[in-house]
């Protein structure tokens, strides 16, 4: 699978000073979908699986999906990434399964619902670095735990991540990629109001980019869940209650400040389903499974370049050649888990 790694495709986006979007899929319609707009607005791009994806598609299905992105997509680059990964043996899995990244998320226990101390997010984050730069392999880690619980994982309890702990974390461990916690949630309940500056606690952005101005910083739970989709689903029989999300403006200045990997799940899964109960609701008659999944796919991969617009990747697709994984690897070796950033 001609993937290219997580690594190389932050960098280039800290070089270029622009975000990359993670983009969490299941099944063949979101692939496609994500594809198709990367393609459009000619941006490189990142593709996420949980492990609930895994688990939901089945790993061999995965990795043709994606075998099948690369051979039909071949002028975008696209890393494939394990989203929360709860221990070293799940990370080793999507490694030998081809995966060009991993998180190894010790901010949780295993069950991926207890929150860890930090001497064990230490200690399971840096197993999975010096396994994972071993193969070329990109790593996220996670410091402070976010609100919400999406696929199973989360203790629903809100730990900002501490500067300077974030700080000591990346020199012991030598993540490629840390996620932070600034008080956003995974799922589409964040907010119950429009969150302004301070309930985002975007000083914490700052404030850790001062301190490691080369790791890469990654927002979880960022879909900005915009009011039009909430609306759709709603006016056709749906029943989501008021929320808000993470304004793209709040991200867009993140990514000022070093945010370089954007997770988006919430914002495809409510365009997908706004749309499946629109053609519903339009044509009882209809019984095709392409008839709902068409308008559901162009739902996803307008949210999808919309997204990759504001980011700021369009155009950055064939940027660059991709590093393989063993010249990565080799570049680990050489230089140590914290590459340097060229
Ligand atoms: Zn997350």
């Amino acid at each position: 699978m001609a993937l290219v790694t997580m690594r190389q495709l932050l960098d280039e986006a800290a070089k270029g000073g622009y975000g990359v979007g993670a983009f969490n899929v299941n099944n063949l319609e979101q692939v496609q979908a994500i594809m198709e707009a990367a393609r459009e607005t000619e941006s490189p791009v990142i593709i996420q699986a949980s492990r609930g994806a895994r688990k939901y598609a089945n790993d061999r299905f995965l990795y043709h999906l994606m075998e099948a992105a690369t051979e039909v997509y071949p002028e975008i680059s696209v890393a494939l990434h394990q989203d929360h990964g709860n221990s070293p043996e799940t990370c080793k899995s999507a490694i030998d399964l081809g995966f060009t990244s991993v998180m190894m998320d010790g901010s949780l226990m295993e069950d991926g619902k207890t929150p860890a101390d930090f001497e064990y997010n230490v200690r399971v984050t840096r197993e999975v670095v010096e396994m994972a730069h071993a193969s070329g392999v990109t790593v996220e880690g996670e410091l402070g735990t976010l609100g919400g619980i999406e696929d199973d994982v989360g203790s629903g309890e809100v730990n900002l991540t501490d500067p300077e702990q974030a700080e000591e974390f990346v020199e012991r461990t030598g993540v490629d990629a840390l996620a932070v916690a600034i008080g956003t949630s995974h799922g589409a309940y964040k907010f119950t109001k429009e969150p302004d500056r301070e309930v985002l606690a975007m000083h914490i952005i700052e404030e850790i980019n001062e301190r490691l101005p080369t790791t890469h910083l990654v927002m979880h739970g960022s879909s900005s869940v915009p009011k039009e989709l909430v609306d759709t689903i709603n006016e056709y029989g749906g029943d989501i209650r008021p929320t808000w999300g993470v304004p793209v403006r709040e991200i867009q200045e993140g990514i000022k400040h070093g945010v370089r990997k954007i997770n988006v799940d919430t914002d495809l899964r409510l365009a997908a389903t706004g749309a499946i109960r629109k053609a519903f609701a339009e044509n009882p008659s209809e019984f095709d499974p392409r008839y709902y999944l068409k308008p559901a796919k162009a739902a996803m991969q307008e949210v999808v370049r919309a997204r990759m617009e504001a980011f700021g990747q369009t155009g950055h697709a064939k940027d660059y050649d991709p590093i393989s994984l063993p010249d990565m690897a080799v570049r680990y070796r050489e230089q140590g888990h914290q590459l340097t950033v060229t």
